[in-house]
């Protein structure tokens, strides 16, 4: 009877024994388990976060990218509807339709009522050399060959904060050239997107360039000009808004061509500045102050050079009574 007492009471501990043994093994399996398994995620979900970082670092240059060479096309495209230069290689039709459209701007800058109408004879004309997109690693040697022929000219430029943009900036003004706006961001999309934005960028920039230069600029140019065929909305909306400010703008009639994507060769520059200089009594010539137009700097002593061989013609800063060439208005 005690053995068999005994028999059952050893068993009872070896179940007992394998219990206890079932229950440890369980609770190690539960804590052990998740562990590793949190441990494994979060392996992969770094991995996934590289991955995730690296995709969108590379889909922002893309954009950039693309934004750029919509730029690019803009520009180009704006210039192209404003000069007819995209036709005047083509020959006689192209300057047929420059000389149209040249026309077309001239009268439009006679509609202003400030100008004289002097159709026929034009006794004196005036050119203003401006540089757009600025500053740039190249500013420095563009105010050496103004100095070398001491000649003043306008500057629109856009919001650099770098040390050697605002030394620039400072340069433009200490050596007596005009400081002109062409937008803080320079971005279209942002820009034209409203009047608000608009207006806060204009703002941005032209107190930029009294903190550094000490300057209240008063003259802008739009990006892509104010016939631009980007902005969504009426650019008379932001014409009025720089005018309530008591800011003129300024566009062009005679295009370098150098705001498109390809470099134009030193000749190509002189002949789109020089060639139409005679038909206007105020010529407002459109030229880039960027790191990428290195053929602009190369033919800029050759334009002016040119441009001073002229009768009766002078090269002048924009001043607070220079008449302004608009597009638009
Ligand atoms: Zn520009």
């Amino acid at each position: 009877m005690s053995d068999d007492n005994n028999q059952a009471s050893a068993a009872r501990r070896q179940r007992v024994q394998r219990l206890k043994k079932c229950i440890i093994l369980m609770f190690l399996l539960a804590v052990t388990v998740p562990f590793v398994l949190c441990i494994i995620l979060l392996v992969r979900v770094n991995g996934m976060n590289r991955t995730l970082d690296s995709l969108t670092s590379q889909i922002e240059k893309l954009s950039d990218m693309v934004q750029k060479q919509q730029e690019q096309m803009d520009d180009l495209a704006a210039e192209t509807v404003v000069t007819g230069h995209g036709l005047s290689a083509s020959g006689e039709a192209g300057r047929e339709a420059e000389k149209q459209t040249a026309e077309t701007i001239s009268d439009k800058a006679g509609e202003q009522g400030k100008a004289e109408e002097e159709p026929e004879v034009i006794a004196g004309h005036k050119v203003y050399l401006t540089f757009d997109d600025g500053p740039s690693a190249y500013t420095d040697d563009i105010l050496d060959i103004l100095d070398s022929y001491n000649i003043k000219a306008t500057f629109f430029v856009v919001g650099k904060e770098t040390d050697s943009a605002k030394e620039a900036l400072q340069d433009i003004v200490a050596r007596g050239h005009t400081l002109g706006m062409h937008s803080y961001s320079h971005k279209y999309s942002e820009i034209y997107r409203s009047p608000e934005d608009f207006s806060e960028d204009f703002a941005k920039l032209q107190d930029y360039l009294y903190e550094v230069t000490g300057v209240k600029s008063g003259i802008y140019r739009f990006p892509g000009g104010s016939s631009n065929t980007v902005s969504k909305l009426d650019m008379c909306v932001f014409a009025d808004y720089l005018e309530e400010q008591g800011v003129r703008f300024f566009d062009w009639n005679i295009s370098s061509g150098d705001g498109g994507k390809e470099l134009l060769s030193v000749e190509t520059l002189v002949e789109n500045c020089t060639a139409d200089i005679e038909k206007y009594k105020t010529s407002v010539i459109l030229l880039h102050d960027s790191t990428a137009k290195r053929t602009t700097v190369e033919a800029l002593p050759i334009i002016i050079e040119n441009i001073l061989a002229m009768e009766d013609t002078v090269i002048l800063p924009i001043a607070d009574d220079t008449e302004p060439v608009q597009h638009i208005h």
